[in-house]
């Protein structure tokens, strides 16, 4: 078997990314030597033509696998020769599986996110749910949360066309889930309605500080997933968890997307509490 992997993160701003210590601590536990080499790209480099010999060279250097991230989500999935099928609905990938010379993209934001919403809210109602925030990590959100079933899907976003596009994109892949979008002066009707609510905006970080939901349209009730992870415990999460919510934090998406990613790489399974403990020591 396989003892030697070598793997890289593509995409911008990725200088603080854990995936380098999340992936090379879960191969140490393994007894595995794994290299993860974040590989910034320069605006130049976003040209489809060049990310096409980059992906060539990463192959071609004997790279295993590959992360994606923001700005080349999209443009890396219609680079590579085949898509997992929840790739493939959405038209944007975080992983890329080098094998033989051939490449396999795959969303484990799409699988981590539904793997920490079954891990973490098993038992909740997902009838109706309330995603807030409509951009490349909603729109992973909102593709998980069909696939588990939700009914009724209220996207709300500042940027109505986002949501409408993110609307668009599970039209014809995840058609038994209704999808409405709203503004969010609709909070609290959507709210009084809803057994869940997501957020996928940045609100609740350092730079973007507050809870894209007043407090005061919370209840006990309703489940509270944020995926902002820095930090964990969001003003959303924090008033979630006073009022007595059942709440997932953002780690439980960003170790299940960075273990599926693992395994996929690896074809071996990950340590997935050994991962949470590591994130939360990071
Ligand atoms: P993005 O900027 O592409 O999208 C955010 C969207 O939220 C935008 O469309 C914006 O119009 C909307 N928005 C902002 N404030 C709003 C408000 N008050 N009400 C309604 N809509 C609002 O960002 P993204 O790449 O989708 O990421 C969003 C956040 O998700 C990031 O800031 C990051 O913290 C988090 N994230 C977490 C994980 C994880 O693994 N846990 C993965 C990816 C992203």
């Amino acid at each position: 078997a396989r003892r030697s992997y070598l793997m890289g993160l593509l995409g911008q701003g990725i200088g603080p990314s854990l995936s380098p210590e999340l992936h090379e601590r879960e191969a140490a536990r393994q007894g595995l030597r794994y290299t993860y080499k974040l590989v910034e790209l320069s605006d130049a480099q976003l040209d489809p033509g060049r990310l096409r010999e980059l992906l060539a060279n990463a192959v071609t250097l004997g790279f295993d696998g590959l992360n994606a991230t923001h700005p080349v989500k999209q443009a890396m999935a219609t680079l590579v020769d085949d898509l997992a099928p929840e790739a493939a609905g959405i038209g944007a990938i975080n992983t890329i599986v080098v094998d033989g010379g051939s490449t396999h993209g795959h969303n484990t934001d799409i699988t981590g996110f539904a793997l920490a919403m079954r891990e973490g809210l098993a038992d909740v109602r997902r009838d109706r749910v309330v995603l807030v925030g409509a951009g490349g990590a909603g729109t992973a959100v909102a593709h998980a949360l069909a696939g588990l079933g939700v009914g009724e899907l209220s996207v709300v976003e500042t940027d109505l066309a986002r949501a409408q596009r993110l609307a668009s994109s599970l039209e014809g892949v995840r058609d038994r889930t209704a999808v409405t979008v709203a503004t969010a002066d609709r909070l609290p009707e959507l709210l009084a309605g809803a057994a869940g609510l997501v957020n996928a905006t940045p609100m609740g970080m350092v730079a973007h500080p507050g809870s894209p939901v007043p407090p005061e349209l919370l209840r006990p009730e309703l489940w509270v997933a944020d995926i902002v992870y820095r930090p964990l415990h969001t003003e959303l999460v924090r008033a979630a968890r006073a009022l007595g919510c059942q709440v997932l934090t953002g780690a439980a998406m960003a170790v299940n997307q960075a273990a599926h990613a693992f395994e996929l790489v690896t074809g071996r399974p990950a340590d997935r509490a050994a991962m949470a403990a590591d994130f939360d020591l990071l």
